[in-house]
C-alpha cells in the first residue's frame, strides 16, 4: 500500500473514532456540569435541610478538614488549605449522615 494513502487511512480512522467518542464525552460533561451546579445552588442558600428530621443545618460553621484537620470558619464542605470537597456531613441535631451532592 502506498504510504501516503496508508496515512490518510489513519488519519481517517483516528478522525472517525474521535466522532464516535464526541458524544459520550458531551453527556458526561453536562451530568458533570449539572453535578457542579447543584453543589454551587447549595453553597449559595447557605442551608442544608436534613431530610431525616427536618433540621437546617448552616454552612459556615467551625469545622474540621477530614483530610488535613486544619479547623476553620467557612464552609464546611470546602476546605481552603487542601483544597478538599467534602460531600457529606452528619446533621447537627440527629447525627445521621447528609449526602450534600
Ligand atoms: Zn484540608
Ligand atoms: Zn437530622
Amino acid at each position: 500500500m502506498i504510504p501516503a494513502v496508508r496515512s490518510a487511512l489513519r488519519l481517517t480512522s483516528v478522525a472517525m473514532l474521535y466522532l464516535v467518542a464526541a458524544p459520550v464525552y458531551l453527556i458526561r460533561a453536562i451530568l458533570h456540569w449539572r453535578r457542579i451546579s447543584r453543589g454551587l445552588a447549595t453553597v449559595r442558600r447557605g442551608t442544608v435541610t436534613c431530610p431525616h428530621c427536618g433540621h437546617a443545618n448552616p454552612l459556615n460553621v467551625l469545622s474540621t478538614c477530614m483530610r488535613c484537620g486544619v479547623t476553620e470558619f467557612g464552609s464546611r464542605l470546602f476546605c481552603s488549605n487542601c483544597h478538599q470537597v467534602t460531600r457529606w456531613f452528619d446533621c447537627a441535631r440527629c447525627h445521621a449522615t447528609i449526602k450534600v451532592f
